[in-house]
């Protein structure tokens, strides 16, 4: 029954480690991210607006993001515990995540903060960008991205650290490595885990 999320600037290796830890605490995993990629594949109305943030490597206004996870953690198999990829990301968002958990009785668990240094994460997105040409890992874009957390996302590890979530995890590593800090870090908070 966990409720995870998991914060960390773009490139600190933040969708590999949810879809592992979704396994682990088994619980979804819901990564808006792959939200937002899906519907611009498929072309909906809400991929078309996502896409010109996207793209430009800003935020989606907090009133689509909102509106989409709102929907989203009012799905049958997210009652017994869910794990947020990239959602929230702004101050607006924790309120919104604040009022969505209230309306369903539920508390936080956890919050792990996947850490990375800049140099790094520029590497591996640019790296990222050749395999999976995605749009949004140019050099700029990047960049753009990084800054764009440091200020708007960055405040959230405040606010939870002063609620008494936050799990601090270093993101440098091989995944295995990383994987089993972060295991290691919920067991050490009690959190229940199931053997893969
Ligand atoms: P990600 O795969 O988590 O790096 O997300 C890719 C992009 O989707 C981000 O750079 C944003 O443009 C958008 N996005 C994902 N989650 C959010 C969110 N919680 N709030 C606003 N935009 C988001």
């Amino acid at each position: 029954m966990t409720r995870l999320l998991l914060i960390g600037p773009p490139g600190a290796g933040k969708g590999t480690q949810a879809v592992r830890l979704s396994v682990a605490c088994n619980v979804p995993a819901i990564s808006t991210g792959d939200i937002f990629r899906s519907n611009v594949e498929q072309g909906t109305e809400l991929g078309v607006k996502a896409a010109e943030f996207m793209n430009a490597g800003k935020y989606v206004p907090d009133s689509l993001t909102n509106d989409l996870v709102r929907s989203r953690l009012n799905e049958a198999d997210v009652e017994g515990g869910f794990l947020l990829d990239g959602y929230p990301r702004t101050v607006a968002q924790v309120a919104e995540l604040d009022d969505i958990l209230a309306g369903t009785g539920h508390s936080l668990d956890v919050v792990v903060l996947l850490s990375a240094d800049t140099d790094e994460i520029v590497g591996r997105l640019l790296k990222r960008a050749h395999e999976q040409g995605r749009a949004d890992d140019t050099e700029d874009v990047i960049r753009h991205r990084l800054e764009v957390y440091a200020e708007q996302t960055t405040p959230l590890i405040d606010i939870y650290a002063e609620r008494g979530l936050v799990v601090e995890v270093d993101g440098l590593g091989s995944v295995d490595e990383v994987t089993t800090r972060i295991t290691a870090a919920l067991d050490a908070r009690g959190i229940a885990l199931f053997a893969s």
